[in-house]
């Protein structure tokens, strides 16, 4: 099977939204009046952002989920995305579980594949997603105000608790280890709660490095500090409501510092809170209160009792 041959059998449909989409030299995009784009791109290398045993169909909807997820810490609507792709060689089997993951996603959220670039290579995923905002509605890192409420949707630290019995530093019974894996290879990106929170939140960031790094670009955009109840924290690991019992330690550290969650972080001002919890109800996403933003720079780790713990932590860095 040729390049074009596989392009045209595996990415290529029709584009609904776009004038124009997969076969010539570019795609053509129409955002809607008083509309800006927002783009982002994020690739999956092998070896280090999947196995290569990863199962394709969840490898094409991962794929495209940490791209939407940056869509979503902006408030953005998705509307289209390009694919680029090397591949070791053209197996149909993998081509054809990836492409179903990829569109399944795509379709849930209306995004439509407009183009790209095949070659072959070492096996590597690059999108670049595009999505509508309206002119400077965009939720951006840079606009947490000291007094905020610091938030997350979702729950924490399964993608990592998963990788770590992937790696073998922890044993988990069996229905806790299945649900992590599933938030480690199946990410929801928060996409509704992200438009929702459109002139609500102050500043929104998308977890995928870890709570506590990714809230450190929020803190250094928005030239504040911030104070994390950890214990508040801690209580979201899902594997917890699975009644698996961690060492209250390996929770905060899962919570705090896992990676690969893609929820959202986001400040937003205490008289909004019943706006955020109704943002939540109507989209269907819990979101949590787990601290506040304060004038003073830094970053506060505490306990329930409000004691701080003398720790520090870091994100995931993959130069490290
Ligand atoms: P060019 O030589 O102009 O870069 P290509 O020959 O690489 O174009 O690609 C032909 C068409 O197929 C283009 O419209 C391109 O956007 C699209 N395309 C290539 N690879 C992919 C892919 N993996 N997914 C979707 N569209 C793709
Ligand atoms: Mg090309």
């Amino acid at each position: 099977m040729g390049e074009f041959e596989l392009i045209e059998r595996f990415f290529t449909r029709a584009p609904r939204r776009s004038p124009l989409g997969v076969g010539d030299d570019c795609a053509l995009l129409q955002p809607r009046p008083g509309m800006q784009l927002a783009v982002s791109s994020d690739m999956l290398v092998e070896g280090r952002h999947f196995l290569s045993t990863a199962d394709p169909r969840r490898l094409g909807h991962k794929a495209l989920a940490v791209n939407l997820s940056d869509l979503a810490a902006c408030g953005a609507e998705p509307l289209a995305f390009t694919l680029a792709l090397a591949l070791p060689g053209a197996d149909e089997a993998w081509l054809g579980a990836f492409a179903e993951g990829l569109l399944a996603l795509a379709d849930a959220h209306g995004c439509e594949l407009v183009g790209g670039d095949t070659t072959r290579g070492p096996l590597c995923i690059g999108i670049t997603v595009f999505g509508e905002v309206p002119a400077g509605g965009a939720l951006l890192r840079s606009g947490a105000r000291p007094g905020d409420d610091l938030w997350v949707s979702g729950t924490l630290g399964d993608a990592r608790l998963a990788l770590e019995a992937f790696r073998g530093t922890v044993s988990l019974p069996q229905p806790v280890f299945e649900a992590a894996r599933l938030r480690m290879e199946q990410p929801s990106p928060r996409v509704a709660l992200g438009m929702a929170l459109r002139g609500i939140a102050n500043a929104a960031i998308d977890i995928s490095d870890g709570l506590l790094g990714d809230l450190g670009h929020v803190l250094r955009r928005s030239a504040v500090g911030a104070t994390v109840d950890a214990d508040a924290a801690a209580a979201l690991l899902g594997a917890r409501a699975l009644g698996w019992p961690a060492p209250p330690e390996a929770m905060r550290d899962l919570v705090l510092a896992g990676g690969d969650d893609y929820e959202l972080a986001f400040a937003a001002p205490p008289d909004a809170r019943a706006a955020v919890e109704a943002a939540g109800r109507t989209t269907g996403t819990p979101v949590t209160r787990i601290g506040r933003i304060d004038a003073e720079a830094g970053l506060r780790i505490v306990d329930a009792q409000g004691v701080p713990l003398g720790r520090d932590w870091q994100g995931f860095d993959h130069f490290r």
